[in-house]
């Protein structure tokens, strides 16, 4: 399960290198065109349903979501565009969404197990910064 939990993250981290380019409605739909930051010419496409405000499917070119269950950074990226706080369950395989629940940084949700880990990260970089204080002060 950490190791599904990883390779989520690292969707989600690489959504960053994706934009939405274009939105469009087909037969109920929503269609993104996400296009890579680095070059638009690449671009792939995120079929989205929607069912009053909560996603009802996702499925992307890459295939991913329905070879891995989990969401592709494509589909990261439209989740972000539309400012999905955490992802959706037709975006994961039910299996999974045990440890993706709330993956996203968002102000409304909080995701105790990423909030642990920052907060680890957090305690770790504090220690290491009142030594580097501690040692500073001693020197004139
Ligand atoms: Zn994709």
């Amino acid at each position: 399960m950490p190791a599904m939990f990883k390779k989520v993250w690292a969707e989600i981290r690489k959504l960053y290198e994706w934009e939405v380019f274009n939105v469009a409605r087909q037969d109920g739909a929503g269609v993104f065109t996400v296009a890579s930051k680095d070059n638009n010419v690449v671009q792939v496409h995120v079929w989205c349903t929607f069912e009053e405000q909560s996603m009802n499917s996702a499925n992307c070119d890459c295939k991913k979501l329905e070879c891995d269950g989990i969401p592709c950074s494509h589909v990261c990226a439209v989740l972000k565009f539309l400012g999905v706080g955490t992802i959706p369950h037709c975006c994961v395989m039910v299996r999974w969404t045990m440890d993706v629940k709330a993956a996203f940084e968002s102000d409304r949700s909080t995701n105790t197990h990423v909030w642990s880990e920052q907060m680890d990260c957090y305690r770790d970089l504090r220690n290491m910064s009142s030594l580097a204080l501690f040692i500073a002060s001693k020197s004139s």
